[in-house]
C-alpha cells in the first residue's frame, strides 16, 4: 500500500481553495445585484423621469415652479427666460408625464409639481453646486 501525503495545506491547494473562494464571493455578489434589481416598470419610471429632467428648458422650469409653488404660464415664462409658446409645449410634457398639475382660477391657470420624487431630485439639482 502507498501512502499518500494529505493534498491539504500545499500552496497549490491554497490557491485553488482562495479562486473557489473568490468565485463564490463573484457568485454572491451577481446574485445581490440580481436581487436587488427593480421590477421593470420602476426602472421605465425612472428612465422616463431622467429623461425629462435631462433637458434644460424643461429641468429650469421645474424648477420655477419649485420656487413658486404654483405660477401661470406667462410668469414662468418671463421667470425662465423663454418664449411662451416654448414654455406651453415643455409644460404640456411635463403635464402628461404627471410631473406637473394644474389649478385653474378663473380664466388662470396656474402649474405646480405633482411629483414627489422629482420634487426631492430638485432640491438635489438646487442645493448641489454643478460638480461633473
Ligand atoms: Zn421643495
Amino acid at each position: 500500500m502507498h501512502l499518500t501525503e494529505p493534498s491539504d495545506g500545499t500552496p497549490e491547494d491554497a490557491a485553488r481553495a482562495e479562486q473557489r473562494h473568490r468565485a463564490l464571493d463573484e457568485d454572491h455578489k451577481v446574485c445581490d445585484a440580481v436581487a436587488s434589481l427593480p421590477a421593470g416598470d420602476t426602472i421605465h419610471a425612472w428612465v422616463t423621469r431622467f429623461a425629462l429632467l435631462a433637458d434644460p428648458t424643461r429641468l429650469t422650469l421645474l424648477l420655477c415652479i419649485h420656487t413658486a409653488g404654483e405660477i401661470c404660464v406667462s410668469d414662468l415664462a418671463v421667470a425662465a427666460g423663454l418664449k411662451d409658446t416654448t414654455t406651453s409645449q415643455a409644460l404640456r410634457l411635463l403635464r402628461a408625464q404627471g410631473l406637473v398639475a394644474t389649478q385653474r382660477a378663473g380664466r388662470v391657470v396656474r402649474y405646480r409639481l405633482a411629483d414627489e420624487t422629482v420634487h426631492a431630485l430638485l432640491h438635489e439639482v438646487a442645493d448641489q453646486p454643478a460638480t461633473l
